[in-house]
């Protein structure tokens, strides 16, 4: 699979499938993305190949670095600094984003009232081990 940010200048190859999928409603999300909800694919890092330029990185708490794409802004990977061995990527990156479908919510409790989803996945009020 591969996939890329809007104005093509940030291209990646995926060597793998995801080995995990979801859907995150937390706030920094919503803020970084410009989006309700984001729905993220989860990949052992070296697993990711980056063909051109690499994302430009804001820290948007204290472990959690967002990558995006420094000319046209899109919203492109989560990365824990505690878990570097792990790359999240959003799956409407994809070139293709029917690929990967996500099978969990996390941060719920942060989920837009007006959001009505209606799958049979598995809800988190936050992440997954809380
Ligand atoms: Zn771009
Ligand atoms: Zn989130």
């Amino acid at each position: 699979m591969e996939g890329g940010c809007l104005c093509g200048s940030i291209r990646y190859r995926l060597t793998g499938k995801p080995f995990a999928a979801d859907y995150c409603h937390c706030s920094n999300c919503r803020k970084q993305s410009g989006s309700v909800v984001v729905a993220w694919m989860d990949f052992k890092s070296e697993q990711v190949e980056w063909l051109s330029a690499k994302p430009s990185y804001y820290q948007s708490s204290e472990h959690v670095e967002r990558g995006f794409c420094s000319q046209c802004g899109s919203t492109l990977t989560f990365g824990d600094s505690r878990y570097k061995e792990f790359t999240t990527l959003t799956i409407a990156s994809l070139d293709d984003a029917n690929l990967v479908k996500p099978t969990y919510h996390i941060h719920t409790k942060d989920q837009v009232s007006w959001l009505t989803i209606k799958d049979n996945c598995k809800r988190y009020l936050q992440s997954v081990s809380d």
